[in-house]
């Protein structure tokens, strides 16, 4: 049974939202990162002691996010910088699954990365074959690149468009994504165009689809962080502030979920969501995931 406290969270001007917290401990708990343990470089509230409490309740962790510009050695070191002290093998993000996809499905391709460094060196430290050269090219992959160019688009264009793709043909190379944001989003309100622009710009010019992503919410992520945990869904809880990815993936795993009210998603936009696309609990902070008689028990107040 969940308990509903009818104490209004978010900004003043927001219609008031219910905060639903869990009432058990879960075995495994997944987390986004920006937006619900940090936003950019600060730790949001409660994150710190959260986490370390998890960990003294001898609770499985695992931080999850759609971003390939960093590797999951960038990210612990991030994370440890800011007082939650964690190990790359607790970050699952989209440097990870990408390849991790091609080596189980595709480990003889030879692969075309639109990709930042992270990406590059974890593919070919993974064995599989770079290059640039069209004609060896099985699969094209976009993803979030800041320095992506006109160069790379005309051979992700020359890999996806040989002859017969123009009178209805399949192309000879397969296209895929790392991940479906349309952009990274700032702390300042402001954002950065993400692996979504690059998949617009060679959908436009070739007109072939991109095939498929491995990020949220595509449960080839879910899956694969199960796996790491060695737990079934319905003892995890997957936490983050996005309806749409971090809540929808878990929703369609059947994993409980935890929408946190500091990142994306307002208490205004959660008032419009469907029953379809809510989570299973609400929270105005993400230390709000443990129960409430595990928080009286560690003398936490809201301060
Ligand atoms: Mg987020």
């Amino acid at each position: 049974m969940r308990r509903r406290y009818n104490r209004p969270v978010g900004l003043p001007h927001q219609p008031p939202v219910s905060v639903v917290r869990p009432e058990r401990l879960f075995a495994g708990y997944i987390f986004d990162l920006d937006g619900t343990i940090y936003l950019g470089d600060s730790l949001l509230p409660g994150a710190q002691r959260l986490i370390h409490a998890l960990r003294q309740l001898n609770r499985r962790l695992l931080f999850l996010s759609n971003n390939p510009t960093k590797d999951p050695a960038a990210y612990a070191a991030k994370l440890t910088s800011l007082g939650i002290p964690a190990t790359p093998d607790e970050v699952l993000n989209t440097v990870v699954t990408t390849t991790h996809w091609l080596r189980q499905h595709l480990p003889t391709a030879t692969v075309f990365a639109i990709a930042e460094e992270p990406l590059q060196r974890a593919l070919r430290d993974a064995g599989l074959r770079l290059s640039d050269d069209p004609a060896q090219i099985d699969v094209v992959i976009a993803s979030y690149d800041r320095t992506f160019e006109y160069r790379k688009l005309q051979i992700a264009f020359d890999s996806l468009w040989p002859s017969d793709t123009a009178r209805g043909g399949k192309p000879r190379a397969r296209f895929v994504a790392t991940n479906p944001d349309r952009y990274c989003p700032f702390p300042d309100g402001r954002g950065e165009p993400d692996a979504a622009a690059i998949v617009a710009a060679i959908e436009a010019c070739t007109g072939v689809r991109c095939e498929r992503h491995f990020g949220k919410p595509d449960p080839y992520m879910l899956t694969i962080a199960l796996d790491l945990l060695g737990l079934p869904a319905q003892d995890c809880v997957m936490t983050g502030d996005r309806l749409y990815t971090d809540i929808r993936m878990a929703r369609d795993a059947g994993m409980p979920s935890a929408l946190v009210l500091t990142g994306d998603t307002s208490s205004e936009t959660l008032q419009h969501a469907s029953a379809a696309e809510r989570s299973d609990y609400v929270l105005d902070r993400v230390d709000a995931l443990v129960p409430e008689t595990i928080w009286r028990d560690l003398g936490w107040t809201a301060d």
